[in-house]
């Protein structure tokens, strides 16, 4: 065949062919555009999965009569003017080619009136073509009816799947953009029939509970970065991460319930559904994946959002930055609100009030078998339970605990209110440690201790090279080490709060785990020394504790601000269910 150039209205159908794959692609484009518009409320209505009909009306700003036509010209926007607009866009749509791709494989009204005009206006383009424009009334906004999908194109009508399908497609890109926008009042109606509708009150639960259920929707906890605390990438921008992420109980079997958003764009991205499910190292089954709800919020120099046809996907200035700040604030949240890992529920069903008054109502019995100690009554006697706190404790602290004994030199067993609590002694000692640590750093009171004489310690060839990148976070710690030649080093003092330490293994040991970070960011520095040191400094596994001890050990626990985990993310107690138990034993 002799090289031809194409007909317009071939090129124009191919072209559509990238923006319009199938009926959600449409509707996609079109809430996009009312979202620019400035639109406060969407009305979607969808008849027989997309192909007979998609209508989305919105109450935006509308068009200007004298635009209308201009609009579905090919690569017409109000959005860009130049190249360099590209690099700040803030709106959903900037290439000026989906009214133009849509109008080309459909027929397609537009009805629209901005609130300077008395009369609004209806165009009406059938393949391309327009067939009328005339004046209307219409309230101010815009309505986009799309008939009769590829109507024009027999080979993609082909290719599209079962209304059922393609209506599940649309559904849950309606739901997205809900989810992306909480302040939007949205409405979806397939068939005739009200399918999802979302409040609009900005509240971002609220439209969960109407994506998820009410129950799914309580399992929820909030992400929020605020902006002091977001992670800063290398140019200074600060990053913020919102939404909401499932308690670990609330796992599903694929990853379609991560969902994200940047910039107010929903996008698929590897790169932070990865990060999303490394924040849930430990917390989840192998094989089970989180639902989350994310907003990634980043200044729009840093991403580029002109990546691929349909934008679903963008690139990242600082990846790297962008993954750190999401992954540490959905770890952060999740350490500090999740669930203590149990065997089975909790007390379960029954209220707080109402299991303290069950207990301290036990009554005495007259053992039959010889007492050994006095006071061995005390703990089964009638009356107030005096560990069993009146209220429950704020979310994510701890109830005071009894201490009943230690376990295989490891674990301290102590009583709760909502059963038997398994203490990993030195992940708890960890946690106590780190966090006192890093509160004498936060106001630059580091407790020092100064050893008699300064110890000589040899470092190792990496020891020392890795000493140099964290010599000063060393120092603020409270330890006082100084290059001493060699590979040689002085350390005249170490942090009192680490109690009597082997100074050499412990500056060894810190060197070693450190050498294992990936440069962490400046603001993780002293958090990641800090849990190094701990490490070294906590009591081991093997270590017998007396019954005071531990009870000071509990006590500084329950005082943390993230008792349930240690400084490295890893559960610090298991809670064996005092529901659990009785079905074990199967009293109930
Ligand atoms: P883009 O969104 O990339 O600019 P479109 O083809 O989607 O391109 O739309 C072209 C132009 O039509 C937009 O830039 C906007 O000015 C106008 N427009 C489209 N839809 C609406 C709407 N719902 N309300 C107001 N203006 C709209
Ligand atoms: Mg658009």
């Amino acid at each position: 065949m002799p090289i031809r150039v194409l007909s317009p209205k071939v090129a124009s159908q191919i072209a559509a062919g990238e923006v319009i794959e199938r009926p959600a692609s449409v509707v996609k484009e079109l809430i996009e555009n009312a979202i620019d518009a400035g639109a406060t409320s969407i009305h979607v209505e969808v008849r027989q999965g997309g192909r007979r009909l998609m209508s989305v009306a919105d109450n935006g700003c509308g068009i200007a009569a004298a635009e209308v036509e201009l609009a579905f010209a090919r690569h017409a926007t109000s959005k860009l003017q130049d190249v360099s607009d590209l690099e700040h866009i803030t709106t959903l749509g900037f290439r000026g080619e989906a009214l133009a791709s849509i109008a080309s494989v459909s027929q397609t009204t537009l009805i629209t009136r901005t609130a300077g005009e008395e009369l609004g206006t209806r165009l009406r383009v059938e393949g391309a073509q327009v067939v009328r424009n005339e004046r209307c009334g219409h309230p101010q906004g815009t309505t986009v009816r799309v008939e009769n999908l590829f109507y024009n194109v027999p080979a993609r009508l082909k290719f599209l799947r079962r209304d059922a399908t393609e209506r599940k497609h649309i559904d849950a890109l309606v739901t997205r953009y809900a989810m992306a926008y909480p302040g939007l009042r949205v409405v979806l109606e397939n068939d005739g029939r009200l399918s999802f509708r979302s409040p609009g009150s900005g509240a971002l639960l609220d439209v969960l509970i109407e994506v998820y259920g009410l129950e799914a929707a309580q399992q929820m906890i909030a992400v929020d970065s605020g902006l002091g605390a977001a992670p800063r990438a290398p140019s200074n921008a600060s990053i913020a991460v919102t939404g909401y992420v499932g308690q670990p109980a609330l796992h599903r079997g694929t990853r379609e319930q991560i969902t994200l958003f940047v910039n107010g764009r929903w996008v698929r991205d590897r790169g932070l559904t990865f990060a999303i499910e490394q924040a849930y190292h430990t917390l989840l089954p192998i094989n089970r994946h989180p639902l989350a709800v994310l907003s990634v919020t980043l200044p729009p120099q840093e991403v580029d959002v002109n990546v691929h046809p349909t934008k679903s996907e963008v690139k990242f200035r600082h990846r790297d930055a962008v993954f750190r700040a999401v992954q540490r604030n959905v770890r952060e949240t999740l350490l500090a609100n999740a669930d203590i890992p149990s065997a089975g529920p909790l007390a379960g069903g029954t209220d707080w009030a109402e299991r303290r008054m069950a207990l301290s109502g036990a009554t005495q019995h007259e053992m039959p078998f010889p007492r050994q100690e006095a006071g061995y009554r005390t703990s089964l006697g009638a009356g107030p339970q005096p560990w069993f706190p009146e209220t429950p404790p704020d979310p994510g602290k701890l109830p005071p605990l009894r201490v009943l004994g230690q376990m295989a030199q490891c674990y301290i067993v102590a009583e709760g209110p909502e059963g038997m609590y398994l203490i990993d002694q030195h992940a708890a000692h960890e946690r106590v440690l780190y966090e006192r640590l890093l509160a004498q750093q936060a106001t630059a009171q580091v407790a020092v201790q100064r050893l008699l004489e300064p110890l000589t310690v040899e470092l190792t060839p990496a020891q020392s090279e890795e000493l140099e990148t964290w010599l000063d976070p060393l120092l603020k710690l409270g330890f006082e080490v100084e290059p001493f030649g060699g590979h040689t080093v002085l350390v005249r003092a170490i942090p009192t709060t680490l109690g009597r330490i082997d100074v050499r293994q412990t500056l060894a040991g810190i060197l070693d785990d450190l050498s294992l970070e990936q440069t962490p960011l400046a603001d993780e520095i002293d958090a990641k020394m800090a849990a190094a040191a701990c490490k070294r400094g906590a009591v081991k596994a093997g270590q017998t504790l007396g019954e005071e001890e531990m009870r000071a050990l509990v006590r500084q626990l329950e005082e943390t601000t993230s008792p349930r985990t240690c400084p490295h993310g890893r559960p610090t107690m298991i809670l064996l269910g005092q529901a659990w138990l009785e079905r074990e034993f199967g009293r109930r």
